[in-house]
Formats: C-alpha cells, sequence, structure tokens
C-alpha cells in the first residue's frame, strides 16, 4: 500500500537566522517613534495603504507577458464601433445584448491602466464621447425593457433580454465609474450617474423583492442565470458612493450584498460572477466596516479550498464545480487573484497571497495565448476535479481579454505595500515600484540575486530601499511563501555612495500572529534614507501535495522507501511542476523529474497539453525487489 503522509497546511515554517525577539514593550532603537509603536499594534491588523494608481513596473518575464495582454486591446477586432455594437448595436457580434459587457469592461480596463492625462489606448475618448448618447431614459443601457414583465429566463439559451442586460450594464457600471475616477472627461460622470439611479430606482425594488422569491429561483443559462446578472450591479454602486459621496448608492449596494445572500452558494453554474461579487463583499467590508460581509467572502474562500472547487495550480473552472466541466476561465481566475488580494489587505493573512502567487505562476500563465489574449482552456477533468491544461479552446475577445489584465493591474498594487507600520514586500518577483510609508516616499527595487552557494535549491532576491535623505528605513515586513523551507536575510546601506556599501546588522522578528506567515526586518541601528539593500534567500526544495493541496510528506516516502505516491503535485519555489509533452497522468520517475517536468513559464511549448498531477515513482523496481 502506498504511504502517503499529509501534513496540515501552514506547518511549514521559516527558520530564521540571526533570529531576535523584540521585547514586547520596547521599541526598536531609533528616533523614528511611529515606527515603534505602529509595529507593537501588529498583533492587530491595519489594512495597509493599497494605491488605486501603482507606479509599479514588472520586469522581465512577467512584464513581457503583461504588456502582450494590454497590447492585444490595441489590435482587431477593438475599433470603436466593434466595442460600442453592444450599446448601438451597428454591428451583429456575440453576446449583443449583454449591453455594456464589453465595452464595459474595455473602459474599465484602459481607464485604470491609464495616466490621468493619458487616456489610453487611442480609442478610448472617443468612446467616452459617445457611450452616454445610447443611454435609455430610465438609465440603463441596451435593448428597450419594460422590466415589470416576468423575467424572460431560458435555461437553452443565452439570447435572452433582461439577464443578459443587468449582467453588461453591471460591467459598464464598472466601466463608467473607474474612467470617472481616472478622467475629467464630459459626460461620463452623468451617465454614471444616471445608470446608477437606474440600479438604485428600478433594478434593487424589481429584482431584490422578497415577496417574488420563487421567480427569481428559476433556472437560467448559466451566464444568464438571476444570481449571475442582477448582483453584478453591486460593486459599480460603491465606486459610485466614492464618486458622489451620495448614500443611497452604498445603502442599495449593502441592500444588494445583503439580499445575495440567500441566493449566493456553491456550486454555481458562474464561477467568474460568483468570484467577483464575493470581491465585492469584501470591499463592501472595507467601506461599512461590517465584519459580516468579510466573513462571507472567508467563509466562501475556505470552502472553495477545502471542497476542491481550487486546483492545485490555483485556477477555477469557468462553472464553480469541483468537476464534471472542461474548461476553465481567465475572468474567474482574474477575479479569484483579485479576491485574494483583497482578502490579504483586509486580514492580514499570507494565506491569500501564497494562493495568489500559485495562481498567477501556474494558473493564469497557461490561461494566456500566444496573441496575449485571454480566454478558456481545455482542462484534464476527472472524478476528483482537475488535472492537467489541455489545448487552448477560446480566446475570449468579449471578456477575459479584459477582465485579466485588469486583474493583473490591480495585482501591481499588491507585490509590495507600504502602510504606517513599515513596507510588505509580498511577492519576490521582478518589478519596481513607489510606496508610501507614514508620510515619506521610497523607492523600491525587487529583483533576482545570484545566490553565494550557487545552489538550485535557493532563490535570492534583493530589495532595495532607497528613500530621500533625513527618514528613517522603515521596517520591512518579509512574507515567507509556503514552498520556503527557511528565509535568510542580510543587508547593506550606503549614503548614496554605492562604493561604500557597509553591512547593516538587522533584527528579524518573527510575526506572532496566527496566520500571518511574515517577518520583520529592520536594522538594529537606524539606517538614515540613502540605500538599503536586503538581500532575501528562501530555501526552496521541492515538495509534494495531493489534490487538494495538502502536504505530502516527501523525506518520510523516500526513507522509507515507498515505491511510488500516486496522483501528487510537485511544486519547488512557486511553481507547480507540469508534464512538458503530456497532459495524462503519467508516471514520472523521481530522479527524471528536471528532464521530464517544468514550471508552466519555462516551457516552450505552452500550447500543448501539460499535466501537473502525476503519479511519482520514488524507488524503481530494481531497487524495491
Ligand atoms: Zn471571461
Amino acid at each position: 500500500m502506498n504511504k502517503i503522509y499529509l501534513l496540515s497546511a501552514g506547518l511549514c515554517c521559516a527558520l530564521l537566522v540571526g533570529c531576535d525577539s523584540l521585547p514586547e514593550k520596547k521599541g526598536y532603537i531609533g528616533n523614528s517613534s511611529y515606527v515603534s509603536t505602529k509595529l507593537l499594534s501588529l498583533t492587530g491588523w491595519q489594512r495597509p495603504n493599497v494605491v488605486s494608481n501603482p507606479s509599479t513596473q514588472l520586469v522581465g518575464d512577467a512584464k513581457v507577458s503583461y504588456d502582450m495582454g494590454l497590447e492585444r486591446l490595441t489590435k482587431a477586432p477593438f475599433d470603436k464601433d466593434f466595442i460600442l455594437a453592444d450599446v448601438n448595436f451597428n454591428q451583429k457580434r456575440w453576446f449583443t445584448n449583454f449591453s455594456g459587457d464589453i465595452s464595459g469592461r474595455f473602459i474599465e480596463v484602459t481607464s485604470d491602466a491609464s495616466a490621468a492625462d493619458k487616456p489610453w489606448p487611442e480609442v478610448l475618448p472617443a468612446l467616452l464621447d459617445e457611450i452616454g448618447k445610447y443611454q435609455k431614459e430610465d438609465g440603463h443601457f441596451g435593448a428597450p425593457v419594460d422590466w415589470s414583465k416576468p423575467i424572460d429566463f431560458d435555461p437553452t439559451t443565452d439570447q435572452t433580454l433582461m439577464m443578459p442586460i443587468l449582467w453588461g450594464n453591471a460591467r459598464l457600471l464598472l466601466g463608467l465609474t473607474a474612467a470617472t475616477m481616472k478622467f475629467d472627461h464630459p459626460g461620463v460622470k452623468e451617465a454614471a450617474i444616471k445608470l446608477g439611479n437606474f440600479y438604485v430606482n428600478t433594478v434593487y425594488p424589481r429584482f431584490c423583492d422578497p415577496t417574488r422569491m420563487d421567480e427569481y429561483r428559476t433556472e437560467g443559462q448559466y451566464a444568464s442565470a438571476y444570481v449571475t446578472c442582477v448582483f453584478e450591479g453591486m460593486e459599480g454602486l460603491l465606486n459610485l458612493y466614492h464618486i458622489t459621496g451620495d448614500e443611497r448608492y452604498l445603502d442599495t449596494a449593502c441592500k444588494f450584498a445583503d439580499f445575495h445572500e440567500a441566493f449566493d452558494v456553491l456550486p454555481v453554474g458562474h464561477s467568474h460572477g460568483s468570484l467577483s461579487q464575493t470581491s465585492m463583499l469584501v470591499r463592501l467590508y472595507e467601506q461599512t466596516g461590517n465584519k459580516k460581509y468579510l466573513d462571507r467572502a472567508v467563509q466562501r474562500w475556505d470552502a472553495a479550498v477545502s471542497g476542491g472547487y481550487v486546483n492545485p495550480a490555483g485556477s477555477v473552472l469557468e462553472k464553480f464545480w469541483v468537476t464534471g466541466y472542461t474548461r476553465d476561465e481567465g475572468c474567474s481566475e482574474g477575479d479569484w487573484l483579485r479576491l485574494n488580494l483583497l482578502l490579504w489587505a483586509n486580514t492580514g493573512q499570507t494565506r491569500y497571497l501564497d494562493m495568489a502567487e500559485r495562481l498567477y505562476w501556474n494558473g493564469i500563465r497557461p490561461n494566456q495565448w500566444s496573441t496575449g489574449g485571454f480566454g478558456h482552456r481545455n482542462i484534464g477533468v476527472d472524478d476528483v476535479g482537475p488535472f492537467a491544461y489541455l489545448t487552448q479552446s477560446q480566446e475570449s475577445l468579449w471578456c477575459c481579454s479584459f477582465h485579466v489584465p485588469w486583474a493583473l493591474h490591480k495585482m501591481l498594487s499588491y507585490l509590495a505595500v507600504g502602510s504606517d507600520a513599515g513596507i510588505w514586500y509580498n511577492f519576490p518577483m521582478n518589478f519596481e515600484t513607489d510606496v508610501e510609508v507614514g508620510g515619506n516616499s521610497w523607492k523600491l527595487k525587487s529583483q533576482p540575486a545570484a545566490n553565494s552557494a550557487n545552489n538550485p535549491d535557493l532563490f535570492a532576491y534583493n530589495l532595495e530601499i532607497q528613500g530621500k535623505s533625513g527618514a528613517a528605513v522603515p521596517p520591512v515586513h518579509i512574507r515567507v511563501p509556503d514552498w520556503a523551507q527557511r528565509v535568510e536575510v542580510t543587508a547593506w546601506a550606503s549614503n548614496n555612495d554605492i562604493a561604500k556599501m557597509e553591512t547593516v546588522e538587522l533584527k528579524l522578528i518573527p510575526s506572532k500572529s496566527p496566520g500571518r506567515n511574515t517577518f520583520t526586518a529592520l536594522p538594529k541601528k537606524n539606517v538614515m534614507a540613502g540605500k538599503l539593500i536586503y538581500h532575501v534567500v528562501y530555501t526552496a526544495h521541492p515538495f509534494l501535495e495531493d489534490r487538494k493541496m495538502q502536504r505530502v510528506d516527501l523525506e518520510k516516502a523516500l526513507s522509507d522507501k515507498t515505491p511510488r505516491l500516486d496522483s501528487v503535485v510537485y511544486r519547488k519555489g512557486p511553481f507547480v511542476y507540469m508534464n512538458k509533452s503530456s497532459g495524462k497522468i503519467e508516471d514520472i520517475p523521481f530522479n527524471a523529474v528536471n528532464e521530464k517536468m517544468a514550471p508552466f513559464v519555462f516551457m516552450d511549448n505552452k500550447d500543448e497539453p501539460h499535466s501537473f498531477v502525476n503519479n511519482l515513482i520514488l524507488v524503481n523496481e530494481e531497487a524495491a525487489k
């Protein structure tokens, strides 16, 4: 019998060199008093300053992928007429009655990615000039509808009217509010308000009426289902409240969220709608402080992960099912990424960052097409759930190619984050950004570095911190990823003379908060702004998981001479190793892992099938005899 040893999640802990715990009541030595008091309050959690317009620049491979995603939006078929067809019907294209879906998403992602004084791409200002013309008297966009009629559900088609229009208008409200927050473009704010009023005055009373529950529970086609389409409007209302300060919008968003609860279940037919609505609940908690919204999101995360809805590569299916469906969806993965980032910002729990990182490298990247676009990939699925990425299915030019770049733009705000308590260094990736700590701005540069031992199991990053002179360098809270067995940090500083870098002695303080797998690095003596470089070395031995992302004890299996481990996932660093040349669950000899498997992003045949679940042969048959 095969021996499989499960370790509980989170058992992996960091062993710190030079670890030195901070006396409870004393701040660190220095003249920057805000740091010591804030640092000591860290057993609680203060939401960091996640900026909406990040200055972050990716570098290297992640930049190439990100830029290709944005670049895709400048190419065919995305001209003005194509984008506006869902509100002015100038041509027949897919999903026309999802009015506002393409136009809204396009406006949303491009507004978010633009600088305020430079709308990008060229077509965006023309869209903003024109779109208001197509708004109906009651505030909605799309075909005329008598909203008092019974809902035209039809489970066999997406060619109905009411629900698709509500879905599309919800996406358009997000687009119009994103554009309003970025630009002062005539007419856009007014159109957003008029659409918001439609949700307040028409959609909420008509579609959240407790006396009509039976109607709402009628089955619809999955992308045109009641829960998917009606509640997608919540988040735009929250944006509108930020823009106008008008309490009606916040109040209606909350009422939608409360009514949503009875319909918000797993499994559900549309993971994109479900996950975007759960993200909205976290934002509603941020706004109102009402913990019931955060609790719902946390419980949903737990149910999705422990229930097998999230596969070991970190991604989810297009339908929010465990099994029985064979495609993923870029939009859902984008929303799952964002939900994890929002949950971290609101709880400080690093399991959400672990999931976001797993998803980025092993779930989102396989969803990208060689064109730069995103969409649907065929997934190898058995009774347990997904086990492989198969061939590409559809490049979705109606949703995912907008929504994934949008989610990745959100991710840029989270790679490193400023807060009154210091800098959160969340992802060892290649990037540059600016963060704000206690009123001071700091330039950060995170880049891969050589590890002095030249050991393939060590991942080294340099985090360079530079600020205006006169300020004391703030503490840096370094995430200990779930894949790192050990993290070591050393540091050097100079006063802008790179030739005179001097070693800095550090205090390294592990977080005492359960679920917050970080430690705080701070210089023992105050280092004033200039240049400080942290050299962070992560030990990343390979490890195994089962298909529910629980650890399988590889060391013990090896020492027990266990011959084979069936259906396991091989991980090293942030990567899930995938079969380079097969989308089936195959036998991989342990000593041939590096020959037969690789991280997805390192492969040159990305569009071919790659299994992320495999049988690992630990002892060859000869040796076992
Ligand atoms: Zn999509």
